[in-house]
């Protein structure tokens, strides 16, 4: 028995790496094999392991203990919106971290409680600002001058006070990817920390807000403590200023992007966030403001609990390649062509220790050229009819999906334990096709004039 993803760097053990293990010559989920869910299912299929997210919940719940305040984690529901997801971590006392009124609606259906729920994102309309208020959230995190003026307008209508946090941006380079770092000035994310005193001013005149907290989120996949400590530091310090102000606080919100592990130690790609360093900075941070906390993590609850299982259905001997052409698709996993993301690939029958392993490109059936998840990647030989399994896939993987070439979305499936369930079904084409409506012009015959 071995775990696929080896040991991450510094930090307490990862629940996750258990998720996925060789036994009895072949890969399984928890205690199910790949190929007992892929043969009822079919390929391509998403599958969770429903028991390591809660794990992995439990252990950054007791991590985030040590600083010894109050806390609230409120996963990010984009990572992976799968009702059954939130339920999971709903029912270990989560809240929800929530960018629209659907994924509002979601997390309201997987049980969280509306007071756990908190609102981000740039660009809230007034139809979700009213549903939300309705709904009885516990803040709004606001990201402009000109939000706080439509939501104040919003509740003053409905008769109500909306809870607002100052999303602030710190100016902090989180060193992640660029289409993900979100706390440097010139992102479009938060409230400059130099407007922070005309926010404020402007506050005291909208008397349909109360300001109940201060929030940042650098960005995600974020590996090293040091930019978070620098973003807490002046969060922390506004704080200050903001209380001598005369303001009352009730949290701080100190966001998400906590750091996974994409691949095993031997590739150099096991950087993760170094969870005690991180615990250290808050700690250091706000740790003595005695504010209660709200965190935001969406990738770190979900991010290695899931993978992707493909079928081989071409292996292509090009001039200078070998090409591995699978039944998953960039329309199924985006991440490697939207973010250059290396996943971990692996054979689902165990490869014979040993066995001679061979440079392939690793690639869908779409007709991109972009539609492609590994260049050059080392792996046994595989032939056609083989499964695959593309790791650390259970965040903004079939969230960020599409049907492109009109390929059916991909199932996704929960396993727990020996148990495992289909917790969406893949559609059908003539579902897929009756979405589209013909106008009256075109419906009579099929033919134009
Ligand atoms: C995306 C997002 C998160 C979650 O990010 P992860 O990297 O998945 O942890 C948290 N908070 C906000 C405001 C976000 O936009």
């Amino acid at each position: 028995m071995s775990t696929v993803l080896e040991s991450s760097a510094g930090g307490a053990a990862d629940p996750a790496e258990a998720a996925f293990v060789y036994r009895d010559g072949g890969l399984q989920a928890e205690q199910v094999p790949l190929a007992r869910i892929a043969e009822a299912v079919g390929t391509p299929c998403y599958v969770y392991a429903g028991g390591a997210m809660q794990a992995t919940y439990r252990a950054l719940a007791s991590a985030l203990g040590a600083v010894g305040l109050p806390t609230t984690i409120c996963y990010a529901v984009k990572a992976n919106p799968h009702v059954a997801v939130i339920r999971g971590f709903a029912a270990l006392g989560a809240g929800a971290d929530v960018v629209s009124e659907g994924e509002l609606r979601r997390a309201l259906a997987a049980g969280v409680p509306p007071e756990r729920i908190v609102f981000a994102g740039v660009g809230k309309t007034e139809a979700e600002m009213a549903f939300a208020l309705e709904t009885g959230i516990l803040q709004f995190n606001a990201e402009s001058i000109d939000e706080l003026k439509v939501l104040d307008a919003v509740a003053g209508r409905l008769g109500r006070t909306a809870p607002v946090a100052l999303r602030v941006n710190p100016d902090v380079d989180a060193r992640t990817h660029a289409k993900i770092a979100t706390g440097k000035a010139g992102n479009k994310f938060g409230i400059d920390i130099d407007q922070m005193p005309a926010t404020l001013a402007l506050l005291r005149d909208l008397k349909n807000l109360r300001l109940d907290g201060l929030a940042v989120h650098i960005g995600s996949q974020l590996v090293h403590a040091e930019p978070y400590e620098a973003a807490f530091a002046r969060l922390a310090e506004l704080a200050r200023e903001v209380l001598a102000g005369g303001w009352r606080l009730r949290h701080l919100d100190l966001g998400g992007g906590m750091g996974i592990p994409y691949g095993p130690a031997r590739d150099g790609r096991s950087a993760a966030l170094p969870l005690d360093a991180y615990v250290a900075a808050v700690k250091r941070t706000v740790g003595s403001l005695g504010l209660p906390l709200v965190f935001e993590p969406g990738r770190y609850l979900v991010g290695n609990a899931g993978l992707l299982l493909a079928r081989v259905l071409y292996v292509k001997q090009g001039r200078s390649k070998r090409f591995v052409i699978l039944d998953a698709a960039m329309n199924d996993l985006i991440r490697p062509t939207l973010y250059d993301a290396w996943h971990e690939i692996v054979p689902v029958a165990e490869p014979a220790p040993g066995a001679a392993l061979e440079p392939v490109d690793v690639v869908g059936p779409i007709c991109e050229s972009g539609d492609i998840f590994a260049h050059d990647r080392l792996l046994p030989p595989v032939a056609p009819g083989d499964l695959i399994a593309i790791l650390s896939t259970g965040a903004y993987g079939a969230t960020m999906s599409s049907t492109y070439n009109s390929r059916l979305p991909a199932p996704e499936v929960m396993v727990r334990g020996g148990d495992s369930a289909v917790i969406k079904a893949r559609p059908d084409h003539a579902a897929m096709i009756a979405q589209d409506r013909l106008p009256a012009w075109l419906e009579e015959s099929g033919r134009t004039r």
